[in-house]
């Protein structure tokens, strides 16, 4: 709602790259009264919950749910599997990587920080050549940015692993797939993961308020010995809690109703269609933004996200107030740049519950921003993005 025009009829296009857009099923589903979280019914509800979650992980290790923002599931990934002074390795991607690497720094875990130019995803190669320096092994956990939301470029995880193992590297290797997960093929246990991450407000549809940790059995062996102080993050009690369908303190029970209808979409569809969906969507938006003659602040285009695309303005032009003008006019939030492109970067946000048409719109109204911002372009992005929708439909 703006201050001239305080009733704007129709939906609000939310086009950032999550929050994503709630189904209208998933909402009912959070509607549903409350229950006791004690009770067999919930109990149900959990397990039922757990189980439809390791096939979106593709695990059959256990899947922690804390009642947090994807902050606090790095914060327990940490905490649970380190302990204080360890040394970690991990890659400047983006903002996302930053704040993973900043929460590590402050827990008190000693950060090898690899710098980028955040354009592009992570080098195995890199994550290799680290890995075979450090022969006494002080190196204690990988940490990997899948998706690099800040940037839209998506690194090859099942790469690291490879590089991993290529140097027999025993250090945990920890992925945030918070918004990857859902949008990109992720396999926690065939790439060898000890911690995933992820969180409910992306490509799982839902609402902010939930985060995740997949672990493997050596993530598990190394919470055992783990020396950091946690309490609220120990998956100690929640792993025995969650056997029985219980947690050790009050659960967020809505968001639990609308996880399981949001698993149920997903497993309707099928997760290689959802995989296709967003690709597709995705590649749309890049003919888009190609045609404007604007260019993808993603370097590699084999790194291009299916869940956001990141666009570099023209020089001389802010990018806020493009976003501000299409806000305005047209009721339509796109993500803003973060961090260190802020005002040099906006990114359309392709994730969660998403189809043709609102991709078509989203295009349109980016398009009709950029001619109304005075940014230069040329006019036919959205129909580059319309005919490959229709060639392939
Ligand atoms: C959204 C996001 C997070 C989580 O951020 P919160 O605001 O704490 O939920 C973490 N990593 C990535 C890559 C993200 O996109």
């Amino acid at each position: 709602m703006s201050e001239n025009n305080p009733h704007q009829a129709g939906r609000h296009f939310l086009q950032i790259p999550g929050p994503s857009n709630v189904p209208d099923r998933v909402l009912r589903a959070i509607a549903q009264p409350t229950i006791d979280h004690r009770g067999p019914e919930f109990a149900q509800l959990t397990l039922g919950v757990l189980d439809k979650l390791g096939a979106v992980f593709n695990t059959k290790s256990p899947i922690f749910i804390f009642p947090a923002s994807g902050t606090g599931g790095w914060e327990s990934s940490l905490l649970n599997t380190l302990s204080p002074g360890d040394k970690v390795l991990a890659f400047e991607t983006g903002h996302f990587a930053t704040l993973w690497k900043n929460v590590a720094t402050k827990l008190g875990l000693e950060v090898i920080w690899v710098e980028g130019d955040w354009r592009q995803g992570i080098d195995a190669a890199v994550v290799q050549q680290h890995l075979l320096e450090d022969q006494s092994h002080i190196i204690k956990a990988v940490l990997a940015v899948h998706t690099e939301t800040s940037s839209g470029a998506t690194s090859d995880i099942a790469k690291i692993r490879k590089a991993i193992d290529a140097v027999e590297h025993p250090a945990l290797f920890m992925v945030d797939a918070v918004s990857s997960l859902a949008c990109t093929e992720l396999r926690h246990d065939e790439w060898g993961i000890d911690v995933t991450i992820s969180a409910s407000q992306k490509g799982l549809m839902l609402p902010p308020g939930l985060c995740f940790n997949a672990v493997s059995e050596k993530a598990l062996a190394a919470s055992k010995t783990s020396t950091f102080p946690h309490s609220y993050w120990s998956w100690g009690s929640m792993l025995e809690l969650n056997k029985k369908g219980y947690f050790p303190y009050t659960p967020s029970t809505n968001l639990l109703y609308g996880l399981d209808e949001a698993l149920d979409m997903l497993h309707d569809e099928g997760m290689d269609n959802v995989f296709a969906r967003h690709s597709r969507l995705a590649h749309a938006t890049q003919l888009a933004v190609a045609g404007w003659g604007l260019e993808n602040l993603c370097v590699n285009p084999e790194e291009y996200s299916n869940s956001t695309t990141a666009v570099l303005m023209p020089q001389g032009h802010d990018a806020d107030a493009l976003r501000n003008i299409i806000l305005e006019k047209f009721n339509m939030s796109l993500g803003m740049g973060l961090g260190k492109v802020k005002g040099t970067v906006f990114r359309i946000g392709h994730i969660g519950d998403f189809n043709e048409l609102m991709m078509a719109g989203t295009l349109s109204g980016v398009e009709m921003g950029l001619s109304l911002a005075g940014v230069p372009h040329t006019k036919g992005g959205v129909n580059a993005a319309l005919e490959f929708l229709a060639d392939t439909a």
